[in-house]
């Protein structure tokens, strides 16, 4: 056993899984091309993303069902706004990432070496699948630090969701190979990318990787959807302070989606809060946000939305004929004006995949016994509930004077609310007399938070931590 396995939690180092997209060179060495970065490898070497492991001449994957806990969450969450409006997706983060980027907001899971022995569960396809199916939840959602490192794990599950009925979604900054993405094409309904900048230098520095193969990945899956029978694809922007978050690098990226995909691809720019390596900045600046969304529209882009950002009607969807707002958002809430994928003012056809809902109701067996109250903290406005057990939750926003605003319930063992409302201060959590729930703030809906409430230090938030407290 090598050095640099050793350098790994143990979890990581026990119950390897064969890898793909590899071949053998002499010496015993191996190259990777899972991701264009094509590490070649020495023999009881790590990759780049540290879950890619030489083995006596054979990679071997680290990560294979190795993952975050399962959690759900509204497709919002992986800036999807145009498929599935409201939908709950399953989403599923693992370990190791191809990119290094200073300003990670995954870097928990993202840094294999930092990795802690309690933020790592186990599942297997057939689990993964199973408890979607059983807690009626339609889109399995491959993100977090990143699912390119993941590929062996996520094709065997995918594959296995599509039979049971579900569909698939594939959040990434997609610094992946060409193969790969040729295998993903059988399986992803759904592509979210995250295109950092359209400056290489920017990528070379800031993430040490390339741009160009981001630039071509996304052009694959665009590729795929002519005919209208392809994957459904969005872009996105995140717009950190102080690298790229000025007119010039927002209008390169509008101007790339308009000249390589089409003017009906949705564009987000997403806000930034400090984090890993790069904290002594503030969050993305709202009003350049707002600047950069109408400059794309202006440019030609239909449908331009802010990432992260609260209180603005630039989440809205609004038909590009009559101008109304046929989809609006608040946390996790959303209210459709929609039939079908027609406006529900004008008619006007447009480019949403507008499905049912799927959740299933969650029952109490008997009156829930007991209550909890979260204080959400600044500007932390979305948590995680977890539970040891699948137990039916109800859960209660609540504004300054204690009057409930709305709510929603779950019986995973892990989901997302967020506020549906800069109204809303609290969140009552209602469960059966005998259970407990641990509550995680997650600073940004996409950030996977690792720490409890008490122990929590996120971002720039400068409030004094509130726990739990009794009713
Ligand atoms: S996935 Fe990328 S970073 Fe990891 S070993 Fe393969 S080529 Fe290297």
């Amino acid at each position: 056993m090598s050095d640099k396995l050793h350098t790994l939690t143990a979890s990581l180092q026990d119950g390897m899984h064969p890898a793909s997209l590899w071949k053998a060179l002499p010496n015993g060495r191996v190259e990777c091309h899972l991701s264009p970065r094509k590490c070649r490898i020495p023999e009881g070497g790590l990759g780049f993303c540290g879950v890619r492991y030489n083995r006596n001449g054979e990679l071997l994957t680290l990560n294979y069902g190795k993952s975050v806990p399962m959690t759900e969450e509204r497709i919002e969450s992986e800036a999807v706004y145009h498929y599935a409006p409201g939908a709950p997706i399953l989403s599923l983060g693992n370990i190791g990432c191809m990119l290094k980027c200073d300003f990670c907001q995954n870097w928990q899971t993202s840094q294999a070496r930092l990795v802690r022995e309690q933020d790592i569960a186990r599942y297997t396809p057939e689990q993964v699948v199973d408890y979607a199916v059983r807690h009626g939840i339609g889109i399995l959602s491959w993100t977090y630090n990143d699912p390119v490192v993941w590929q062996e794990f996520v094709m065997d599950t995918a594959r296995l969701a599509r039979q049971a009925g579900l569909r698939n979604l594939y959040k990434s900054a997609f610094s992946i190979g060409p193969e790969a993405i040729d295998e993903l094409l059988e399986v992803m309904d759904i592509f979210s990318i995250s295109l950092k900048s359209l400056d290489a230098d920017f990528y070379r520095k800031f993430t040490r990787s390339e741009l160009q193969p981001v630039l071509e990945g996304i052009k694959q899956v665009y590729r795929a959807r002519q005919g209208g029978r392809g994957p459904h694809l969005e872009v996105s922007n995140l717009c950190i302070t102080g690298r790229n978050d000025n007119l010039e690098q927002a209008r390169r990226v509008c101007d790339w989606m308009l000249d390589n995909l089409d003017d009906e691809i949705p564009l987000h720019y997403v806000r930034f809060h400090p984090d890993y390596l790069y904290t002594q900045v503030a969050r993305t600046d709202v009003n350049f946000l707002e600047q950069a969304r109408r400059q794309a529209l202006d440019a030609g882009v239909k449908f331009v939305y802010l990432g992260n950002t609260a209180n603005t009607v630039s989440v809205d969807t609004c038909c590009p004929q009559c101008r109304e707002v046929v989809i609006r958002r608040s946390g996790e809430g959303i209210a459709l004006h929609l039939d079908g994928n027609r406006c529900g003012h004008c008619g006007h056809v447009l480019p949403i995949v507008n499905l049912p809902q799927t959740s299933k109701p969650v029952a109490f067996a008997g009156k829930p016994g007991r209550s909890l109250t979260h204080v959400f903290r600044g500007a932390i406005g979305a948590a995680h509930i977890e539970q040891a057990t699948e137990n039916p939750i109800r859960y209660v926003f609540l504004d300054a004077d204690g009057k409930e605003i709305m709510g929603g319930q779950s019986s995973c063992l892990r989901f997302l609310v967020s506020k549906p409302s800069a109204r809303v201060v609290a969140m009552r959590i209602d469960l059966d007399a005998d259970k407990d729930v641990r509550v995680l703030e997650v600073f940004d809906r996409a950030h996977f938070p690792t720490v409890l409430t008490e122990q929590s230090q996120s971002g720039s938030c400068d409030v004094p931590p509130a726990p739990l407290q009794p009713r």
